[in-house]
């Protein structure tokens, strides 16, 4: 097996504002594994927030040595190793992680959707994200939405969390998830503004508190008629036993978790928790996407409209079917790269 990567900055759309931080790009590292005249394609994405870089990510993948691994379909053993290497890094694991899982369901001939036995049409709708911004811009935001999804996420935990959402009711009645990222400051002002968004067609809460005020945090869960799920509070799949009677369901996301291999197992032991599930994602190319598509068929709620929220995506990959994010039947993740990169050779630094 041969490893290659390329740095590569993600240009948004719209400026993109949640609680606390506003940006115009992200910045990602692109990976390849060769092995046997196949290709795996995998990413980290590197929201600057979560503390990766591209310089960090590129020092540890120049620490993955796959050669001591003959076998790339042994996923196991190779990730084991991979999360070895040192602590942290999710994001660049989770670049080896795609990749092999990519190679590997080329090597099978199937996609993972197949390889896992889901049905991959039976996924939840996925959710459009409306960041803070002014009236105007969120109705425009809002109208453009409107047709292709059937659910829209609002980021909240501000001062203007009601505007925002009379702003979109302006325009819509269609359900909305919000995310308080961590915004609210107490149980009681979460529970007010939970009943407020309830009666606006608000059908569950994202990450309402800091992500260490688990004890508040379960008092509202209690007490909230709507699911609250964890997000910032969740990383791996060691903390999940913890949020069990916390929070109603997780937020898993590729990049937190270093990749398909442990999203999966994190999925398994929340049903097994009777816990909600929800795939999520950060800005990402169709690639990291495609790989969250492979698995989230069954969970409760999806957000995963991270490659439609940039404009130089270099994958064509899953795609918005009727709302959903629907996986293709090509093997692997079901990824090739598009016209953004039109040299892979020279992409990759080969
Ligand atoms: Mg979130």
């Amino acid at each position: 097996m041969q490893l290659y990567w390329t740095s590569y900055d993600l240009q948004l759309s719209h400026t993109f504002t949640i609680s606390g931080f506003s940006r115009k790009t992200t910045p990602v590292v692109l990976t390849k594994i060769e092995y046997g005249g196949l290709a795996g394609y995998g990413e980290a994405s590197l929201p600057p927030y979560l503390g990766e870089t591209q310089a960090s990510v590129i020092h540890f993948l120049r620490k993955v040595d796959l050669s001591p691994f003959p076998d790339p379909t042994k996923l196991d053993d190779i990730l084991i190793y991979v999360d070895s290497i040192e602590e942290g890094n999710c994001a660049a694991k989770a670049s080896i992680d795609i990749a092999l899982h990519d190679l590997a369901g080329k090597i099978m001939g199937k996609p993972w959707h197949k390889i896992l036995g889901l049905d991959k049409q039976n996924v939840p709708d996925t959710t459009f994200t409306i960041g803070i911004d002014n009236d105007e811009t969120v109705r425009k935001k809002t109208q453009e939405a409107l047709g292709r999804f059937r659910i829209l996420k609002v980021k909240v935990g501000g001062l203007d969390d009601k505007r925002m959402i009379e702003s979109i009711r302006s325009v819509t009645d269609l359900p909305l998830a919000v995310d308080a990222n961590q915004g609210w400051k107490s149980k009681n002002e979460a529970l007010d503004m939970i009943f407020w968004l309830q009666e606006r067609g608000v059908v569950m809460v994202e990450q309402p508190m800091h992500k260490t005020d688990l004890d508040n945090i379960a008092k509202l869960t209690e007490e909230s008629p709507l699911p609250i799920f964890a997000d910032e509070s969740v990383q791996r799949l060691t903390d999940v036993k913890r949020l069990k009677g916390v929070f109603s369901g997780i937020n898993i996301k590729l990049m937190k978790c270093t990749g398909m291999r442990e999203a999966w197992q994190m999925r398994k032991f929340a049903e097994q928790l009777n816990m909600k599930v929800m795939m999520g994602c950060m800005t990402e190319t169709s690639c990291a996407i495609s790989a969250a598509a492979q698995l989230y068929a069954g969970t409760h709620f999806a957000d995963l409209d991270g490659a439609l929220l940039i404009n130089n995506d270099c994958f064509a990959g899953a795609q918005l079917h009727n709302g959903k994010m629907i996986a293709t039947d090509a093997a692997g993740i079901g990824v090739q790269p598009n016209a953004h990169i039109a040299n892979e050779k020279a992409f990759f630094g080969k």
